[in-house]
């Protein structure tokens, strides 16, 4: 593969930039040339970054306190002249290393496939023509397109800007916005003042720019850099952390408490040898070493679930934190929306008038409603409808029998209606050709188009109501004549159509000087015409419905957060089953404007009490996150446009669409909806709902074997009797019992009825207080089956001492078995979640007790763990132990269960 010679692209003026890349000026590279370019230089992607060496990987499994104290021990059995023990006891610590390295590796790729899955397109021009392609396709050479909101595909020598201003915060770490000029820089100057190149991975935040590709793939200042910035995906996740953190304390407290016990020991009279064996034991026993590894697993397998029902998770994180999501701001157009629009209603020149038909099939009539005058001959209604389909950048294009969009649903409705109106693109682009425009953006809510006509430039402009009045001092009557502006008039129509849920958008248009060929915000500042209004329907999505209603059962507060107009959005938001504040019987959406008057204290109650917030821009979004948040509230958002990043970020769930979001957006979310739709939201929130009960069902089924083990060993120390149970005994339970039963809850489906409580609160510990409580209780159940049947054994028996530990080491994996029964629901008996809803369950017993069986009748491995062939009536008896167990907690979660119910 060769790479282009660097050069210092930056000093060269731009025809040099072309000449040296060998760029047709305006129509870029043919097919052909570009496919020989990809040959030759390979695909515009970075070389996977070097994860970190695998080997290096498995050698950090052995970085752990468990593991050190196992490493000791080795080290000590083998001068004590325990070979076998030591044998057993690495065997134990290398396993171990390799089933969390597999586990990890798993998870990892897992999170790697995240990044992945969401491939960057590219606007390019090639063989003279725009076209969208897969941004690793591109090439040295290539001409590309970029604008507010897309992320630079590859490293571009700018050629041609428009107010570009660049966000290079991931190559430079400098937030505030670059703005570009195309003009060449000396060659010496540091890459954050090379403003005429675009560095790709940065964002572009606000304009336009076109640029020649000179860097792809590695070979970009990314690339070369790419060691120092976005690191692997954090694997670490606040719950992880604290129950790392957990596990710590837990460790010193364990080896003090061991210490004290060796002490004791030795005081006693006890020898050394067999002090230290029982300080290990304890230590290896009780330090619950697994659970952060089991944790990150169970997370990774949410993240796989959640994008099963389209929810692309971005940050391990947001699997967690969905769980206890409770307030969720949604975006009205799209989202809560079909985004399909169509529109139903004029109004021009003082006169109504219906369109005819649905969808985007350009086939109906425009009519005159009653009291109106004939449409063929209202002037401002053919000028209104011209404008819809001149200050528009969509296309409508058929494919086979289905009418698409190619672009803006709203601008797509604007096309079709037109359309019906009898109007073609071809006619009305040659009567009136375009010049330039301004295209739309959310801050400005309008758009505006300049076209040369044989008499003068004129302007078209169309936007929010809001944006369009403000500017426009004239309207045209129906014979096409300049009059005065009656807002009050317009605004009366535009509340009318807003509350049949019609989505209102204004059109004006004004002359320009005759030498004007480019246009600027300033070009319609004021003094405009306007020319009239369409109002399309947008029907709430059927599945939107039914996921709000899902969420308000499940406790959690939906909002809808829209730059569309007030009447209209309170009209949609009642429609699909808001709750909020009401006046009359309607929702009342508060504005932007309003929310402007408001104090951050003031905000808080309205951001709480009301569900419709109206004409919100960006930064409002971000004082509505805040707000909440202020009120202990964990916020979930959507967001597509440019300037939805901070509000994004700020969220605790930031969510992206996949579809209509920008680069900018997707960055800064910390989930993507493949689908764009709000019910993903509500699946994924189920989904992260499901994954922390998991969760907590494997902590709570995993500790009091920690514990009983330990209670175990201390109980043997204070009573002066042999261990029940040795430490390689204890990390045989441990270390099969983990993967054979515990990791099976990860497979427990979600429960009945998940949707119906409340979200967990974001405080609230793993281990509410009647989990402790199980907690202890089970520990102290498997304390009393192991301890007494190891005595009943030995001293009523006579058994062996490695017999008596055999039966014990048995009760603990037994009972754990029986114990995970309980465990598959935290409150709920087995028959309310089905016997056979997780058969994984099942499949884990049954291997745990072949395994049991080898452990217990194979000779060797009678020789590794000091164990022994027992009778059937000790079966029998174990059995017995474990049915009582599982009767007990039986009973306690039925007690329990009843009492938290009322
Ligand atoms: P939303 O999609 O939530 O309605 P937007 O910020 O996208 O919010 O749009 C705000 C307003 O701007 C819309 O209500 C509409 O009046 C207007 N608008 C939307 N799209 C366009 C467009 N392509 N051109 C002109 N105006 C538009
Ligand atoms: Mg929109």
């Amino acid at each position: 593969m060769q790479t282009i010679k660097d050069k210092s692209w930056h000093s060269l003026s731009t025809d040099k930039v072309k000449e040296a890349l060998d760029v047709p000026a305006e129509k870029g590279l043919s097919s052909a040339e570009a496919a020989a370019r990809l040959e030759k230089y390979g695909r515009n992607e970075l070389t996977p970054r070097q994860q970190q060496n695998a080997f290096i990987r498995f050698l950090l499994q052995f970085h752990q306190p468990l593991i050190y104290i196992l490493l000791a021990a080795t080290v000590i059995t083998i001068f004590l002249g325990e070979y076998l023990d030591a044998v057993v006891i690495f065997a134990v610590v290398f396993i171990n290393a390799v089933i969390g390295f597999i586990q990890e590796s798993k998870a990892l790729k897992a999170i790697d496939a995240l990044s992945k899955s969401m491939a960057l397109r590219a606007q390019v021009v090639r063989d003279g023509k725009k076209a969208n392609i897969d941004a690793r396709e591109l090439v040295p050479g290539d001409i590309v397109l970029v604008q507010s909101g897309d992320k630079f595909p590859a490293d571009l020598r700018l050629v041609q800007l428009r107010d570009l201003k660049v966000d290079e915060s991931a190559l430079t770490g400098e937030s505030v916005a670059v703005e570009k000029d195309a003009k060449p820089v000396p060659e010496d100057v540091v890459i954050g003042d090379r403003f005429c190149l675009g560095f790709s991975s940065t964002l572009v935040t606000y304009g336009q720019g076109r640029g020649i590709v000179v860097g792809t793939g590695d070979n970009t200042e990314v690339g070369k850099i790419q060691k120092s910035i976005a690191g692997a995906e954090e694997l670490q996740t606040p719950l992880t952390k604290k129950i790392k953190k957990f596990s710590h304390l837990l460790l010193w407290v364990i080896l003090v408490l061991a210490a004290v016990v060796f002490g004791v020991g030795i005081m006693r009279g006890e020898s050394a040898a067999e002090m230290f064996m029982v300080a290990v034991a304890l230590a290896v026993g009780t330090i619950p070493e697994g659970l952060p590894v089991a944790v990150t697993i169970m997370l990774a397998i949410g993240v796989s679930k959640m994008a099963k029902r389209r929810a692309i998770i971005r940050k391990l994180v947001a699997v967690e934190t969905l769980g206890s999501t409770n307030v969720i701001c949604s975006d009205k157009t799209g989202t809560l929306t079909e985004n399909q629009m169509t529109v139903q209603e004029v109004y021009a020149g003082l006169n109504t008038y219906g369109v005819s038909g649905l969808g985007y099939r350009p086939e109906g009539e425009v009519t005159a409603n009653e009291g109106s005058d004939n449409p063929a001959k209202n002037k401002a209604l053919d000028l209104c409808l011209k404008a819809g389909l001149l200050c528009n950048d969509s296309t409508l294009k058929q494919h086979e029998e289905r009418w698409e969009i190619e672009g803006d649903p709203t601008e797509g409705a604007l096309v079709v209606a037109t359309r019906k109106a009898g109007f073609t693109e071809e006619a009305l682009e040659q009567e009136y050709p375009r010049l330039d425009s301004i295209p739309f953006e959310s801050e400005f809510q309008y758009m505006a188009t300049l076209h040369n006509t044989p008499r003068q430039p004129v302007i078209f402009m169309k936007g929010s109501v809001e944006a369009v009045l403000e500017r426009c001092t004239h309207m045209l009557n129906a014979d096409g004549e300049q009059e005065p502006i009656d807002k009050e008039r317009i605004s009366d129509q535009v509340n009318q159509m807003g509350g049949k849920g019609l989505r209102v958008l204004a059109f004006a248009m004004t002359d320009a000087p005759e030498d004007q060929n480019v246009i600027e915000h300033e070009s319609v500042r004021s003094g405009l015409s306007f020319l009239g209004l369409q109002g399309m329907i947008d029907p709430p999505r059927e599945e939107a419905i039914k996921a709000v209603k899902l969420c308000q059962q499940a406790g959690i507060d939906v909002k809808m957060i829209t730059g569309d107009h007030a009447v209209t959005a309170s009209t949609i938001a009642g429609q699909i089953g808001l709750k909020g504040k009401t006046e009359n019987g309607k929702l009342v959406a508060i504005t932007g404007r309003e929310l402007q008057s408001y104090d951050d204290k003031e905000l808080e109650e309205i951001a709480e009490s009301m569900a419709v917030f109206a004409r919100v821009s960006p930064d409002q979004k971000l004082r509505l996150v805040k707000s909440l948040q202020a009120r202990s509230r964990i916020v979930a958002m959507t967001g597509d446009g440019v300037n939805d990043g901070p509000a994004l970020k700020q969220a605790n769930i930031g969510i992206a669409m996949g579809i209509t979001g920008t680069d900018v957006a997707k960055d800064a979310a910390d989930m993507v909806l493949t689908d764009d739709n709000f019910s993903s939201i509500e699946g994924a929130v189920e989904e992260g709902r499901g994954v922390f009960d998991n969760l907590t069902k494997f902590i709570v089924w995993t500790l009091p074997t920690n514990l009983g083990e330990g209670l175990v060993i201390l109980a043997a120390v204070a009573l002066g009797t042999q261990l029940p149970v040795q430490p390689v005994q204890i990390l045989w339970i441990n270390m099969t019992t983990a993967v054979l039963l515990g990791l099976m809850l990860a497979f427990e489906p979600k429960e009945p009825g998940i949707m119906d409580r409340p979200p967990r609160p974001a405080e609230e510990p793993i281990l509410t207080y009647p989990l402790v409580m199980r907690t202890l209780l089970v520990g102290t159940l498997l304390l009393l089956a192991a301890f007494g049947l190891y005595i009943y054994e030995r001293r009523v028996l006579g058994a062996s001492v490695s017999e008596a530990q055999t039966v014990a080491t048995t009760v603990f994996v037994l009972l754990e078995a029986v114990y995970l029964l309980n465990c598959r629901s935290l409150v709920r008996p087995m028959q309310d979640i089905g016997y056979f809803s997780n058969k994984w369950i099942y499949f884990g017993i049954a291997a745990m007790l072949f395994f049991q069986a080898v452990f217990i009748y194979v000779p060797f491995m009678n020789l590794l763990f000091h164990s022994s062939p027992i009778g059937l009536n000790s079966w029998v008896r174990i059995l017995g132990a474990g049915a009582i167990l599982f009767a007990i907690v039986s009973v306690e979660k039925a007690i329990r269960f009843k009492y938290t119910k009322k």
